[in-house]
């Protein structure tokens, strides 16, 4: 029988990429990671303007692989309520996690701070091998269909029970595969930059919707500090992106009615092009896609790397628990229990945030005083609100054992 080089070779070092590799290392197999990025020293001392918000479900998971303790304190921002509200209208909701007698709904986390905390957990198994910069080149399964061959482009050739691409939204793998998608193109880019702001965040996730998309205000540690998130048509973000520090703070402050006051302070700004994507398959033999290669989601409800950790702590538990029951976890009948899980789960949330972004972004006038009313009738039912709530923190669903309150 052939020696691999691996049991599973994962594609692409992200978030996604990383949490996969520390679950299948943690379970005991021998990972190869293939990461096009050179590896360079992450520098904390100065902040990053990609936060994410993270749901609870994300915190279990990576508290269970030993990644959570190593997340920096003072760079881990926690928040215990959402208020969200629609601009052309008196549409309000407000969610506290004290009503579910939970400490907090979320948390917001700087992409490289998580990064960093995954690095340093995966510099503890014995059994990871790295392989970057470098980039997947070719891939086909050895004649007797039991391993995936994998040519890098740096000349090494590797053999694996499995390949994993974790490369985001414009996976390579999924392109050599064939593997086709759905597409939407929002016609929308988000504008994210850091901000300083004269009252208090309150440990509040703000959000509101404004006929030209949602903005939302994520409180960082500092509790006059947010990370921004404003998602417009291309032409409007386009104009807003090129305006000075001082015009833009100023037409942020306005949009955001001074909910937290004068703008006084900003960094930087980046700007992402907004497209939602899901693909047909997530599995053919020997090969799944993960996270952002399978899917992406509009930003509005900071889902998109959650559902990629959902996935892989799914992934794992489907390899794993073949390993351990001494099935090959590269066929195709076992990655279709992965993609029958997550697929449409993932569908469901992409449904729903294009639906949202819908609701909220007409100005038709009959729909704008349903929304209102049911923004408001929401507010007052307290088991819908409470629903709405878990799914938020990402423990509704047939979640991965990982993401359990109990492991079992
Ligand atoms: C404005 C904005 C706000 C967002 N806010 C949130 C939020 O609040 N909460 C949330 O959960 N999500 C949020 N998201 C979504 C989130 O950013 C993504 O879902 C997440 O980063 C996807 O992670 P990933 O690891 O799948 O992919 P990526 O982060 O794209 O990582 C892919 C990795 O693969 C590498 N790679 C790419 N191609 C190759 C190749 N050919 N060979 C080798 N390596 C390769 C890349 O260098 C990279 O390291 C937001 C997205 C946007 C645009």
């Amino acid at each position: 029988m052939l020696s691999l080089d691996c049991d599973t070779l994962i594609v692409g070092s992200g978030v996604v990429g990383n949490t996969l590799a520390c679950a299948l290392l943690q379970g005991g197999q021998r990972v190869i990671l293939v990461e096009a990025t050179p590896a360079l020293p992450i520098d904390l001392d100065q902040p990053d303007l990609r936060t994410f918000a993270f749901t609870r479900a994300s915190e279990r998971i990576l508290t269970r692989l030993g990644v959570w303790d190593k997340i920096r304190p003072n760079r881990l921002s926690p928040f215990h309520q959402i208020y969200v509200w629609d601009t052309s209208g008196s549409g309000k909701i407000h969610f506290d996690s004290a009503s579910l007698q939970e400490s907090t709904l979320g948390y917001i986390i700087e992409q490289k701070v998580l990064q960093a905390a995954l690095t340093a957990r995966l510099s503890e198994f014995a059994d990871l091998i790295s392989y970057r910069p470098a980039k997947v080149q070719s891939f086909q399964q050895t004649e007797d269909e039991t391993a995936m061959v994998v040519g890098l482009d740096n000349g090494q050739c590797l053999t694996t029970r499995l390949l994993v691409s974790a490369e985001g939204a414009q996976s390579s793998i999924r392109a050599l595969a064939g593997i086709s998608y759905e597409l939407h193109d929002y016609g929308q880019q988000a504008i994210v930059a850091t901000v300083q702001t004269v009252l208090s965040h309150e440990q509040t996730a703000w959000q509101c919707f404004l006929p030209t998309g949602p903005l939302a205000f994520l409180p960082l540690v500092d509790s006059h500090t947010c990370s921004i998130v404003w998602s417009l048509d291309t032409p409007q973000a386009q104009r807003l992106i090129k305006l000075d520090s001082d015009k833009f703070q100023r037409e942020l402050e306005t949009a955001f009615a001074f909910k937290l006051g004068a703008i006084n302070h900003g960094s930087e700004r980046a700007l992402f092009p907004l497209q939602g994507r899901h693909v047909t398959n997530y599995v053919q033999p020997r090969l799944a896609l993960v996270g952002d290669a399978a899917h992406t989601v509009h930003p509005l409800a900071g889902q998109g790397a959650n559902l990629g950790i959902l996935d892989a702590a799914s992934l794992s538990e489907v390899i794993l628990e073949a390993q351990a029951n001494q099935r090959d976890w590269g066929t195709y009948q076992e990655l279709r229990r992965y993609e029958r899980w997550r697929k449409g789960n993932n569908w469901g949330m992409l449904k729903l945030m294009e639906g949202f972004r819908l609701l909220f972004g007409s100005t038709v006038a009959p729909i704008r005083l349903i929304r209102n009313w049911g923004l408001n009738l929401t507010d007052a039912a307290t088991p819908i609100k409470q629903f709405i709530m878990k799914q938020a923190m990402g423990l509704t669903g047939d979640l991965p054992k990982l993401a359990k309150s109990k492991l079992g």
